[in-house]
This record gives C-alpha cells, structure tokens and sequence, in this order.
C-alpha cells in the first residue's frame, strides 16, 4: 500500500487563522509539545475583533448550505470520513504529538473522528419533522430547522473529538460554526477540522477556526449571530459561559467535568478489578472527563487491590507516547502540573496515604495511589485530571452508593462484580449520566448520548438521538390553500 501525500500542511495555519479561508491572523502563537517541550507549529491566534467578521460571514454562507439538496451535503460528510480514514497514521501521530498521548489514544481520536463524519452524513438524509393532526383544508407540520450559527469552545484534552462531535453534527443539521479551540491545541482542535472539510468540498464561508483564549471565547458567547454555544470544559469555566449565554438568552450546551465514581464489591475479580481501576484512572494521564476519580472498594479486598495497582503504578512506563512504547505521557503543561501535585500533596496531609507515585519529572507525572481517601479531601471532592487512584474503602453496597453519590456530580460511574444483579441494583442508584456495569468509567461511542448531572453539565446530552435535539429547533408551519375569513 502506498503511503498518501500528507494532508495536513503547516503552511496554511502559520500565523493564520481559518476564517473565510486561510488569512494572516494579527498574533501567533507557538504550539509545545508536551512531551518535549518543543515546538510543534506556529499558529494564528485570534483577538475578540476577529469574531464578529467570522459570524457574519457563517451567517451569510448558511442559508444557501441548509438550502443544499441533503445528498450533496451528506456528501461532504463521506468524502470527510474518507480523509480522516486515508490520512489515519499521519493524523494520529500529530494528535497524539500535539496532546501529550499515547498512539493509541491518538488512534482512538481518529476512529471517532471517522465515525463522526459516517454519522453525520446520515443526518440531512433523515425525516426531520412530523405531520401534525389539523382541522380540515390545513396541513400542519413540526419540522426541526437549522439553529443559524453555532459557536463551539473546546478543551485541549481529546481536541479531535470534542470539537468534531458537535461540528459535524451541527453542519449536517443545516448550520455554519465557527470553533474556538484551547489555544495549546488549535491543529487537532480546529485546523485539522479545517483541512480536512475543505478538502471534502464544504462550501466557503461555514467554518471557522479562531484559536484564542477567554476574551475570545466570551465574544462569541455574546455575539448576536451565534444562535447557540456548545462548550466543552471544566465547570468553572463553564457556570461563567452559562451566566454569560443565560443574558444573551442564546441556547447552551455544557458538557463539564465532575468526579466518577467506581465501585469494586467484595465479590470481584481482582486481577479484573486492579486492571479497571489502573485504565480508568490512569488512561491518558486521568486528563479524561470520565476518569475513576474515586476508586471505592469493598475493605475486604482493599489490601489485595491496593498490592495490585502499587505494582502496577511501579512498573508502567512513562515517557513519550509518539515515539515510545509507554503506557502513560506527560500533562498537558505546568499549570496542569502543578495544580494536580498541590490536590495530591493536600489529601496527603488531610491524611491519605502516598503508596505509589506523587512525582515527577517535568510533565511527566508518574501513576500515583493514594489510599485511605475520604469526602473532605481535595480529590475525593474534586475532579483531579491527572493519573491518581483515589482508594475509597466501604462495608456495605448502601455505604458504596452513599460515597459514589457524595459529589457534585458525576458524568460516568462504573460497578465491577461477578454478580451482574447485584452490580446491577448498585448501578441503578448511582447518580450519573452513563453507568457503566462490570467496566470503568471510561467509555464512549460515537452514537451514545454523552452527559451528566450537576457540575458534569447542564442537562444536554451530545451524541446519538441527541443531535438533533441539540443543534436544531421546532418549527410549527401550516399550509392552506386560501387565507380563512375572519369575523373582523
Ligand atoms: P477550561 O474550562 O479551562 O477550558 C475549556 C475551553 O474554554 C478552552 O477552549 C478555553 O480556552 C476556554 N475558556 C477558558 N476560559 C474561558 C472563559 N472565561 N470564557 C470563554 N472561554 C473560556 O477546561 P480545561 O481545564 O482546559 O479542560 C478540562 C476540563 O474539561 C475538565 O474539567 C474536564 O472534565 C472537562 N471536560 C469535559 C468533557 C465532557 O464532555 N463533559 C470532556 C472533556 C473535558
């Protein structure tokens, strides 16, 4: 099989921003390889003014695209999941280069991103209304219309998907969108978008990719032309983004963090058990929404549990996830850093336990167990977003669900036991938007509903049944031959 030309070309987004085509942007910006510290690219970086001439120029490209007959736009989608599929190796790479991951997480970006696009192009060929019951001589429909513009602030942890999952699906719907991604992923949060569906032939003018930070974030929340916010973040950020859209009454979608729980009863399997914990907890360093934040585990099997992720913390390889075969990468950078070793070293002195790790070497955390967690320290009540097990002991299955439900609110919760039932009932009490029995918390599929209560969001679900939901909205139109006469 021969290798394809590149796809993605440094080139277009040096000191360029994607808005109405590639144009020089006022400030740029270096890109840092985590796992080097090195650049990886130079981008533009937007300023506030450069919303405005983005919005105006979506609105003015979106009616002509919800006008498209639904196969050509559909369409676009496939040729759009083709690219993604051809450029697969080299599109990972540079995720997994750009995040700070392991190959395989940058893969798994990719498979979605794939699958996204497949979905998507499903849309526009689907029933989009209903036929309402009328009186005589009126036809009566509930039809779902294209929201205008949509304004999508993405995080810089899984930047492909989190972005891609609301972009494709809000242009298949009808609308244009514009992307403002974390500024320390702008290629796998926004250009890479960018080329790939302008390469797959969407028309000009529906996408734009602003990288920038909060000032440029509220100017899209405030603008008048964006019709609604989906926004991907942490829950203090997004309470402000909510407050802000609230005043604007712009609809919005937050999809925030929390702290998920996963249960480990008495009757599991313990090699099954440790290795669920390890993944859930430690997969991509724990910079994952639906980590295993709090580890709760029967006291009977506390100590064998403990013993088996020690030795697993001790023995996994930490390093360069593009260019080594290591199981765990860097942060995403300092602050990150810095801000999961200060949770670690509070619970420590709030008296957990350090079995395992609680160090590291530039970005570099090393898997870390803390035992003898409980509620009151910082990351039992926080969501930590770095590579710790929080081990949490309980005696009964009330005093479990008591624990997991002690949170301001969980996205994902997992029950392991050999018995499904009983894991089962457990499952049914917890709080949380996706409960996951006999696996940890980290899952998602690009055609489930993804969201949570509490902190984890504000009720919107992405993904699946709902995008339509999402990024369209009702419209009642009737139809009749003749105006009536009325008395007046
Ligand atoms: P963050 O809230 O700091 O940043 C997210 C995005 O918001 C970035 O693009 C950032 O530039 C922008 N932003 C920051 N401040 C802003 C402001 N005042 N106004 C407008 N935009 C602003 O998030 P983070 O800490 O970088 O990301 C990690 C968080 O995201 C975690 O809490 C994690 O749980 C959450 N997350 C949630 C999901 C989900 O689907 N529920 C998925 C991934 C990550």
């Amino acid at each position: 099989m021969t290798t394809p030309q590149p796809l993605l070309d440094p080139a277009l987004w040096r000191e360029h921003l994607y808005s109405s085509g590639w144009r020089a942007a006022s400030q740029a910006a270096d890109v840092i390889e985590p796992a080097t510290g090195t650049v990886l690219a130079c981008t533009g970086r937007a300023v506030a003014a450069d919303v405005a001439p983005a919005t105006q120029a979506a609105t003015a490209a979106q009616a002509a695209w919800a006008a498209m007959p639904p196969r050509e736009r559909a369409a676009v989608f496939l040729r759009a999941a083709q690219l993604f599929q051809q450029h697969f190796d080299e599109l990972a790479l540079f995720v997994t280069r750009e995040t700070g991951g392991i190959l395989p997480k940058g893969q798994h970006e990719l498979r979605e991103a794939v699958a996204f696009c497949q979905i998507a192009a499903a849309m526009p060929l689907q029933a989009q209304g209903q036929v309402l019951p009328s009186t005589p001589g009126r036809m009566s429909i509930a039809r779902r219309v294209p929201l205008g513009v949509v304004g999508v602030i993405s995080p810089f942890n899984f930047p492909l998907i989190l972005t891609l999952r609301v972009v494709a699906p809000a242009l298949a719907a009808g609308n244009a969108v514009i992307i403002k991604p974390d500024p320390r992923t702008p290629v796998s949060g926004g250009f890479m978008i960018a080329q790939v569906f302008e390469a797959a032939g969407l028309p000009a003018g529906l996408l734009h990719v602003l990288p920038g930070g909060a000032d440029v974030g509220q100017a899209l929340v405030s603008d008048p032309a964006v019709a609604m916010i989906s926004f991907t973040g942490s829950a203090g950020v997004g309470r402000h983004i909510g407050e802000l859209a609230g005043r604007h009454l712009k609809k919005v979608s937050l999809e925030l963090g929390g702290s998920n729980a996963l249960v480990v009863l008495d009757d599991a399997d313990l090699d099954l058990a440790a290795s669920n914990i390890a993944w859930g907890a430690w997969l991509h360093q724990g910079q994952i929404c639906m980590a295993s934040n709090r580890v709760l585990v029967h006291e009977d099997i506390a100590p064998a549990i403990t013993e088996r992720l020690v030795a697993k913390a001790q023995h996994l390889p930490v390093g360069d996830g593009a260019t080594g075969q290591v199981a765990l990468g860097p942060l995403i950078d300092e602050r990150q850093r810095d801000r999961v070793h200060a949770a670690v070293q509070a619970s420590v002195k709030a008296g957990a336990q350090l079995l395992a790790g609680g160090t590291y070497d530039r970005l570099f955390y090393k898997p870390t167990v803390l035992a003898g967690v409980k509620p009151g320290m910082p990351t039992f009540d926080d969501e930590t977003f770095g590579p710790v097990v929080n081990l949490v002991t309980f005696k009964t299955d009330a005093e479990a669900v008591a624990l997991a439900n002690d949170s301001h609110g969980g996205l994902s919760a997992g029950v392991i036991s050999r018995s499904v039932g009983r894991a089962l009932a457990v499952g049914n009490q917890l709080r949380a938007g996706m409960v996951h029995i006999n696996d940890q918390t980290v899952n998602d599929d690009a055609v489930n509903p993804f969201g949570g209560p509490g902190i984890a969001g504000n009720g919107n679900s992405h993904g699946g049944p709902g995008d339509w939901e999402q990024f369209s909205t009702w419209q009642w139109l009737t139809v009749k031959d003749t105006p009536p006469q009325f008395p007046f």
